[in-house]
């Protein structure tokens, strides 16, 4: 294997930066896939990059598992609950419905599984990973990076059969920006949602839209609840008093990482869930849920997929890992108890060692 490159320089930071806002402003969006597609590439670098300069070869497939769990609640159809508006699955393409929202909502008809993880068992799950998977090769991969009159493969370029390659330097900076990546790609999904005139007599007044599109499911978090109690009692992760009325807390917040991996879900009062908002926690919280990450990984994984949740431990830890990684960066504080917060020093990182 190659050395590691080194990190890209602060300039070429800055330049990833101006090139992906070019991509918004100057790109051309007939359908959200590229919306899709951004954050699916920040979330694979995540999950799969280093804090150093490499490149990353990324499987086409990889991909397309992680459109059908994006677009997975949007294949249901939306309601806003207001008397003037009509229930019905919103359209997320200029034209006819966008191919990948129809293959999941038919595939969805025909099976009873009500999470990606738990339809990845089923009958037919195959073919349509491969029928979304050759939709995104087809069409976001080979555009994302047109915009201002040429193409710019600023990004990735194609790596053989199925596969792309994100250039030097990309992994670490869809690392390093990952907040704002998401942000900008869910901001823009969600307005052209809503600026296409199909979908206006389906959404009526609602201004839940975010929720629908990029929230844990309720019913999914009440069975990880249920499942957490028996495994961890009825106390809260933080505190470590007991709890009568728990909330489903995401250890790792879901603002900076907005996926439902089960092993990141602790159960805590409300009030410190409230009081810990988007803060990562402070050190012995970190020691304690990497103590049970290692103690309870089996359990968790089996609590999860109950619930429909992603359930790799592994996974888990390495977005940990870059959450504390990326807070040290930033010189962020870390949450200890209501109102009192602590720096992060290096001693975070060394718990990932
Ligand atoms: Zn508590």
């Amino acid at each position: 294997m190659p050395p590691p490159l080194p990190p890209p320089s602060p300039e070429a930071q800055l330049w990833f930066l101006t090139k992906l806002q070019r991509l918004f402003g100057e790109g051309d969006f007939t359908a959200t896939y590229k919306f899709a597609l951004l954050i699916s590439l920040a979330d694979l670098a995540v999950e799969l990059g280093a804090d150093d300069g490499s490149e990353l070869i990324l499987a086409n497939r990889q991909i397309g598992e992680r459109f059908i769990a994006l677009y997975w609640q949007h294949s249901l159809p939306y309601s806003s609950g207001h008397p003037s508006s009509a229930p019905a699955v919103l359209v997320q393409n200029n034209g006819a419905q966008a191919a990948v929202v129809s293959a999941i909502s038919t595939f969805r008809a025909n099976c009873a599984a009500t999470s990606p993880q738990a339809a990845a068992r089923q009958p037919g799950f195959r073919a349509l990973v491969s029928v979304v998977t050759s939709t995104v090769s087809a069409q976001p991969l080979n555009y994302l990076q047109n915009f201002g009159g040429g193409t710019d493969e600023f990004l990735y370029e194609r790596a053989g059969a199925g596969k792309v390659r994100l250039k030097p330097g990309v992994a670490y900076c869809l690392r390093r920006f990952y907040p704002l990546v998401q942000q900008l790609a869910r901001t823009h999904w969600i307005d052209h949602i809503k600026q296409n005139s199909r979908n206006q007599s389906i959404l009526g007044a609602a201004d839940d839209l975010e929720d629908f599109l990029f929230s844990s499911s309720r019913q999914s978090l009440q069975v990880m609840a249920a499942g957490l109690r028996k495994l961890d009692g009825t106390k809260c992760f933080y505190c470590g008093n007991a709890v009568s009325t728990a909330d489903v807390d995401h250890y790792i917040p879901f603002s900076l990482y907005p996926r439902d991996l089960a092993h990141n879900l602790v159960l805590a009062h409300p009030s410190c869930n409230r009081s810990k908002s988007d803060t990562l926690a402070a050190l012995p919280h970190l020691e304690r849920w990497l103590e049970r990450l290692h103690d309870k990984g089996d359990a968790l994984a089996e609590i999860g997929s109950a619930a429909g949740f992603q359930t790799d431990r592994l996974v888990t830890r390495q977005v940990g890992a870059w959450a504390y990684t990326s807070a040290l960066s930033g010189r962020s504080k870390a949450w200890l108890k209501a109102n009192y917060y602590t720096s992060i020093d290096d001693s975070y990182a060394t718990c990932f060692d």
